[in-house]
């Protein structure tokens, strides 16, 4: 077992983040921010800190359009105060928005470059939601989507695999890559829930048919079902992908202490998941992974997730060994349904 470099990890953070200004209690507040920070304290030997810029117009409008990001600019200028009927804007928001696009960038080709062998982007607003016309959900631009089109455009990486483990479906990645064959889109999510989308039979389209893998999870579900979809599905489609990098739109909102959402994963829930996603990173790509911070809205999911990600890339535990599929389990039916979709291009999906 490797022992890893001091300061492999790099954390891209920024004060500013905390100028995006929420209405009072409003779950996506600048509060969440200082949950995450207080998990740095114990692995600070271990990171490091990198602050980001603002994307440029240019970098977004690879994934918005034009009239998306003036309306946003706009509506901030004019001191309008909601996008709609949860996503709200501040007068900064333009601003800040661009700098978490922005922080998702300066990561992502970190990593790509091989100057930071992970990262952690602890950006706001969360980006997943947004679709390149409107803003939706919390989220104004979508950071990830920005981020895979930047690497696309500026290092020639062709190969992309986007794991979304938020608890909500991230609708607007999806869409943004569903006819893109260079983008394996994954997400796990709770469904039926918001936003709506992320059925199984949600596969891509065109050219991008079946680079996209939707694992829609029933209410109620946790660490088993969370690494048995990782192990069974995610694995061993990404295995067959071959990315050349995976980024992750990293939201702990299914935290069991979450209030937003009915997910029960466990801080080693998320460690193990972080494990099984480091490992794949060493099999396929050089150990290239980078989180981007999506949803989580309780101090104690956002602190014990970023302390159970840290931990599982940096630490030496090795990932959790597969286990056994019970019959008749969650598991075993979201497993099928999974492979009745995808079989003809992902054979080794259900293996272990
Ligand atoms: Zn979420």
């Amino acid at each position: 077992m490797s022992v890893p470099l001091p300061h492999d990890l790099l954390v891209i953070d920024d004060p500013r983040y905390r100028e995006h200004e929420a209405p009072t209690g409003h779950p996506e507040c600048k509060e969440r921010l200082l949950a995450v920070r207080r998990a740095f304290d114990a692995f600070a030997d271990s990171l490091a800190f990198a602050r980001p810029q603002e994307a440029s117009v240019e970098a977004i409008l690879r994934v918005h359009g034009r009239e998306h990001i003036e309306q946003v600019e706009r509506a901030c200028r004019a001191g309008q105060s909601q996008l709609d009927a949860d996503t709200y804007l501040s007068s900064r928001s333009f601003e800040i928005a661009r700098l978490a696009c922005g922080g998702a960038i300066q990561m992502a080709h970190a990593i790509a470059a091989g100057s930071a062998r992970t990262g952690f982007a602890v950006v706001r607003p969360p980006g997943h939601h947004a679709e390149a016309a409107r803003a939706m959900g919390f989220c104004l631009f979508n950071n990830i989507a920005v981020a895979v089109r930047s690497l696309q455009a500026e290092a020639g990486v062709e190969r992309i695999l986007v794991v979304d483990w938020d608890v909500h479906h991230g609708n607007g990645t999806q869409h943004s890559f569903e006819d893109d064959p260079g983008v394996l889109f994954l997400s796990t999510h709770q469904f039926p829930f918001y936003p709506g989308t992320g059925d199984f039979s949600e596969r891509g389209v065109a050219a991008g048919e079946g680079a996209t893998i939707n694992i829609p999870l029933p209410a109620g579900c946790g660490d088993a079902e969370y690494k048995g979809a990782l192990a069974r599905i995610a694995i061993p489609a990404a295995l067959a992908f071959r990315p050349e990098i995976i980024l992750v739109s990293c939201g702990f909102d299914a935290h069991r202490a979450d209030p937003l959402a009915a997910m029960q994963i466990s801080a080693e829930g998320f460690g193990a998941m972080t494990r099984l996603l480091r490992a794949l990173a060493d099999d396929v790509c050089g150990g290239r992974i980078g989180f981007v911070l999506e949803g989580g809205y309780a101090p104690a999911s956002l602190y014990e997730g970023t302390t159970a990600l840290l931990q599982g890339l940096l630490g030496a535990e090795p990932p959790p060994p597969a286990e056994a599929i019970v019959k008749g389990s969650v598991l075993a039916r979201v497993v099928d349904r999974v492979r009745a979709v995808h079989a003809s291009r992902y054979p080794e999906i259900g293996r272990a």
